[in-house]
């Protein structure tokens, strides 16, 4: 058991509280149980006799629950400056770098892919990140693919399948369909939780995006869509006909899809990336229209080597208030609560009893810091499943 007190400000996302979205309790312990779950919060004037005593004390720094980045791309070989300083010299982004990615996974061992995998997903936990979500794609043979879903279960159990990310040199479009959705989704399937996308200008039109997504959802695999990032197309009203847990991109919609993602009553969640549109120099997303409409908003990191090498959730959080619009609280429940809800999960993502010991203790006195202090480190310690899996509390 672990008893932490001394909270300035402790967000718990738990509604059944009336204390607002955040569920903010002022003042606050925190008790993890021996299951390393959530055994009680509240006031620290309130807190259980049979706990006191046995404290950490956090001296008046706030307590978050661990991100939740609900969308990543952790799995590849090689990077991509080269092609980042080109674009920052004036060259557009296109979907087509991701091949040169596909040759550097390819040519990569098992063994490398993992490394650079764990290396990202610790660089993830130091800045608060408790859950991943890791989608393949890179590989884009049947046999990259399946490779490139072990490595990925090795980091998280949220995998996803995208082998639909790009089609290869070496195919034409409808064979290579037919390969995701026959023999490469056979191999992938059984380390897949998901199927994923990438339906846009460059990459997959609707149709096939249909018949991949139908396939995997055949297979077994919830359903995922990377759309209306490039421009506008009919990926969100896919996404949404089929039943995905989420829509990611989001940066260009009309009403019809806003209306769409809302009459799905948060069953389809949009997930805004904030940093690919910063690290593309592209316009952002209007989360504020998002919101004000009713859909529900994820915010996550899109870490991949071509067009948002980051991993920093404070990072997408303070863009998501300065640029796209949101409210901190918005902002923070939505790269936390709001990630959970975009894989479909209860038990992570809050601070209610009986939910996963997954949070970050910040080095403010205010979850809003993450929004008002960017690129500084806020976060000092984070405990993952019960346990301190990053940082110190010294
Ligand atoms: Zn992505």
């Amino acid at each position: 058991m672990i008893v932490i007190t001394g909270i300035s400000s402790l967000v718990t996302n738990d509604a059944s509280l009336e204390r607002g979205k955040l569920g903010i309790i002022n003042n606050a312990a925190l008790v993890v149980g021996d299951d390393n779950k959530i055994a009680w919060t509240g006031e620290e004037i309130n807190l259980p006799s049979e706990f006191v005593g046995t404290a950490i004390n956090v001296d008046g720094r706030a307590v978050i629950p661990g991100f939740v980045d609900s969308h990543t791309h952790l799995v590849f070989g090689g990077d991509r400056s080269g092609e980042f300083e080109a674009r920052m010299s004036g060259k557009p982004y296109s979907a087509g770098g991701i091949r040169t990615t596909m040759a550097a996974t390819r040519s990569a061992s098992d063994e490398s892919l993992a490394i650079n995998a764990h290396r990202l997903a610790k660089e993830a936990l130091n800045t608060g990140t408790t859950t991943l979500e890791v989608k393949s794609g890179y590989g884009l043979s049947v046999n990259d693919e399946a490779r490139s879903l072990k490595v990925a279960g090795q980091v998280t159990t949220e995998t996803t399948f995208l082998g639909a990310h790009v089609v290869p040199p070496e195919s034409a479009i409808d064979e290579y369909v037919d390969l995701v959705c026959g023999e490469m989704l056979k191999q992938c399937a059984p380390n897949a939780k998901w199927i994923d996308v990438f339906c846009d200008h460059g990459a997959f039109d609707v149709d096939h995006a249909r018949a991949i997504l139908s396939a995997g959802a055949q297979a077994g695999l919830g359903l995922r869509i990377h759309a209306n990032q490039l421009q506008h197309g009919d990926g969100v009203q896919l996404g949404v006909e089929l039943g995905a847990a989420s829509c990611d991109h989001c940066t260009h919609l009309n009403g019809k899809d806003i209306s769409a993602l809302a009459d799905t009553n948060g069953r389809t969640v949009a997930t805004l990336l904030p940093t690919a549109e910063l690290c593309t120099r592209s316009k952002f997303p209007d989360a504020r229209r998002l919101i004000d409409a009713g859909v529900s908003v994820a915010l996550a990191s899109d870490c991949n080597p071509g067009s948002s090498y980051t991993t920093s959730m404070p990072l997408v959080i303070s863009l998501a208030v300065l640029n796209m619009n949101m409210t901190c609280d918005e902002a923070v429940w939505s790269a936390t609560a709001g990630g959970a809800a975009a894989l479909r999960r209860s038990d992570i993502g809050n601070l209610a009893a009986g939910s996963h010991a997954d949070f970050a203790v910040l080095n403010s006195r205010s979850h809003i810091h993450l929004a008002y202090r960017p690129g500084v480190k806020l976060v000092d310690a984070v405990f993952a499943r019960g346990q301190l899996a990053a940082g110190s509390l010294r």
